[in-house]
């Protein structure tokens, strides 16, 4: 049997990659008008069978650089600000593609691992977390956060005398307590560690869309009354609607005082702490019994990297541990040894989540602050901030817009009105049909959402290759689509 079949081409990385690194430089440098241009093409490459005879290499490299790279969606565009989503920079995606066969796992005491913790440690000390809290990386912040309510699960039950992790929660009544802004993977939290989704409580938010502290009080009172267990508070560093942060020590403190565990959700938005401007706004942060990040958003990491810092680290290996494995017994020496292959596991990250086998994140997280600095991570942020600032602004100064909020970060929510004969559905409709045009017409790229039932074009910017020259320009195209629109023609 010809052994190439089962070791394609496998010692011409430096060739290949510099073709797909070429390809990848070209789509940033010039980004494709129209995405579906080559429909057709790689529609059909998507309805081949199942290929039954091996092909070498560069065909495939060929089919990446003519046909998926470019046409693999807009996520990189200067002008793609939809959802709380980037594409990576160029620092954490080499370092990405370095540790995919360099370091392929995490696990096992050699560089890589000993970096991804000190890639946790930095994060936690730039966004102003105390020294005891302790991190771990997860494919994303819905992970995340499954993974900070595990641990408040643990908590929670543990203060009773039970543990859930060995016995399960046999039907408690629980609760968690969430604003209406909370992202909605508390929900899946919430329902994969076994409480249902009804156990999550919403508590009114004020007119700021900070939620309510004085009902959630009354909220958590209630439920204890009536024999039900809280589980844990939630709290947004960074609401991904529209970027509003919570009143943290004022949460942390109602939840504390019942003993109930509190979480921060900043997925979107703890980088912000780096700005002082903002920064005031994350008093009480260092209250946090879990919070959690996701690089791949603000921080431009390739996606797939989360983290869940938590007080203890312990209480998350209680509350994930696989238990012992037959087939992991001699792959480690028991003698403390390290620096030689198999001789010590490293830090246990696969015991304190849900992922085993998992991919070196914290390469590529120390490959951005390693390019970046404080410094220039803290330039752009508030370059960000500043973004949405402007959009606002500029929208409530002219007359046919209008902005929904006053951002805290870097998400604008602001909709056309026109002459302001029209009724608030009227704007609704009008304005669904305007984001419809800018994400199919220009080079803008926005989503929307609903802000006190005025449905809004909704621009976040984390983008680091949005410009200034971008920005000006958004809102005069908002303006000319909407009086066409609002005259009833298109062009
Ligand atoms: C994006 C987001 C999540 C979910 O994170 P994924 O990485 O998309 O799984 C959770 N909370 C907030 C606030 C978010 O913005």
């Amino acid at each position: 049997m010809d052994e190439s079949a089962y070791y394609p081409e496998s010692e011409r990385l430096a060739e290949l990659l510099a073709r797909i690194g070429a390809s990848l430089d070209d789509k940033v440098h010039n980004p494709p008008c129209d995405p579906y241009l080559n429909r057709a093409q790689w529609e059909h490459l998507a309805h081949e069978p199942v290929p039954l005879a091996p092909a070498p290499v560069d065909a495939l490299v060929d089919e990446l650089v003519s046909l998926l790279i470019p046409n693999g969606g807009r996520v990189s565009d200067p002008g793609f600000w939809a959802f709380v989503t980037t594409a990576p920079t160029t620092a954490p995606l080499v370092a990405a593609t370095a540790a995919a066969l360099g370091a392929p796992v995490r696990y096992g005491y050699q560089a890589v691992n000993a970096i991804e913790e000190r890639s946790l440690e930095w994060l936690g000390e730039i966004f102003g977390l105390p020294a005891h809290m302790k991190g771990l990386y997860t494919s994303g912040g819905s992970s995340a956060n499954i993974v900070a309510m595990g641990a408040a699960r643990q908590h929670a039950f543990e203060a009773r005398g039970l543990d859930p992790a060995l016995d399960g929660v046999n039907g408690t009544p629980c609760a968690f307590y969430v604003s209406p802004e909370t992202h909605h993977t508390i929900q899946r939290a919430a329902a994969v560690l076994g409480f249902g989704r009804s156990s999550v409580r919403e508590i009114p938010a004020d007119d700021n869309l900070h939620i309510r502290t004085d009902l959630l009080a009354d909220a958590i009172d209630a439920d204890i009354a009536a024999g039900v267990l809280p589980i844990a508070v939630i709290a947004n560093a960074g609401a991904t609607n529209t970027g509003t942060i919570d009143p943290l020590r004022g949460v942390a403190t109602v939840a504390h005082e019942r003993g109930v565990w509190f979480h921060i959700d900043g997925a979107y938005g703890l980088p912000g702490y780096l700005d002082e401007r903002v920064r005031p706004k994350y008093d009480g942060l260092e209250l946090a019994d879990s919070i959690i990040i996701d690089p791949h958003k603000w921080l431009s990491a390739p996606a797939g990297i989360g983290v869940v810092f938590v007080r203890d680290r312990t209480i998350l290996q209680r509350a994930f541990t696989q238990g012992p494995a037959d087939y992991l017994e001699g792959s480690f020496a028991d003698d403390g040894r390290i620096g030689v292959s198999l001789d010590s596991p490293g830090i246990p990250y696969g015991d304190f989540g849900l992922e085993l086998t998992a991919p070196s994140r914290g390469i590529q997280v120390w490959a951005i602050l390693r390019e970046q600095g404080v410094s220039g991570l803290t330039e752009r942020i508030r370059r960000d901030n500043d973004f949405a600032t402007y959009v606002a602004r500029t929208a409530n100064d002219d007359p046919r817009l209008e902005s929904l909020t006053t951002p805290d970060l870097s998400v604008a929510c602001i909709r056309y009105v026109g002459d302001g004969t029209h009724s608030n559905d009227e704007l609704n409709e009008l304005n669904h049909r305007i984001h419809r045009r800018l994400v199919r017409e220009t080079e803008f790229l926005p989503s929307t959402t609903v802000v006190k039932g005025a449905y809004t074009i909704r621009p976040c910017f984390i983008s680091p290759r949005a410009t200034w020259p971008l920005i000006e320009a958004f809102l005069p195209t908002v303006v000319r689509i909407g009086d066409e629109e609002a005259a009833g023609s298109t062009p």
